[in-house]
């Protein structure tokens, strides 16, 4: 079977390489299915997953934004953070769930902190749902 190498990288280093059989995710125009010979093409991603088909398979990797870049054999997503599932602290993602909620509760009208916050929960809330794989 074909295979297409697909590479998570972040700041910190390499969250996941492999040759896998199709990488799926949601880029800010919409959602991609990418098979090995996959026009080349660059998107931004949104705060979401990362499905890799692997031996049939699926493997879920946690993104939060970064950008994608499609080569006909290779997959490079490039993020601020990255988590496979069995990596994320489902713990740390509710205290940090909390803490973006409460202040969102506390700062309605401070417009940038708002952003802030909302995206600290949508972060978490990304976090919690491929954990428990309800997405
Ligand atoms: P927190 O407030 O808990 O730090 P955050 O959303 O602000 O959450 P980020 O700035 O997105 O955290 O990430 C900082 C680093 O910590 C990254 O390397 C990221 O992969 C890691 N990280 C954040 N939350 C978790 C988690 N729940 N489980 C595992 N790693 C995490």
């Amino acid at each position: 079977m074909k295979t297409i190498k697909v590479s998570v990288v972040t700041p910190d280093g390499p969250v996941y390489e492999s040759d896998v059989e199709m990488v799926s995710t949601k880029a800010k125009t919409g959602e991609l299915g990418i098979l090995p010979g996959h026009v080349p093409m660059v998107a931004p991603l949104e705060i979401g997953s990362v499905r890799i088909k692997k031996d049939g398979k699926t493997e879920y990797v946690a993104v939060s934004g970064g950008f994608l870049e499609i080569r006909p054999d290779q997959v490079t997503v490039l993020a601020q953070a990255a988590e496979r599932s069995e990596d994320i602290d489902v713990e740390r993602a509710m205290r940090a769930k909390e803490r973006a909620e409460q202040r969102l509760q506390e700062q309605k009208t401070a417009h940038v902190d708002f952003k802030r916050a909302e995206l600290a929960l949508r972060r978490a809330i990304n976090r919690l749902s491929i954990a428990e794989r309800k997405f």
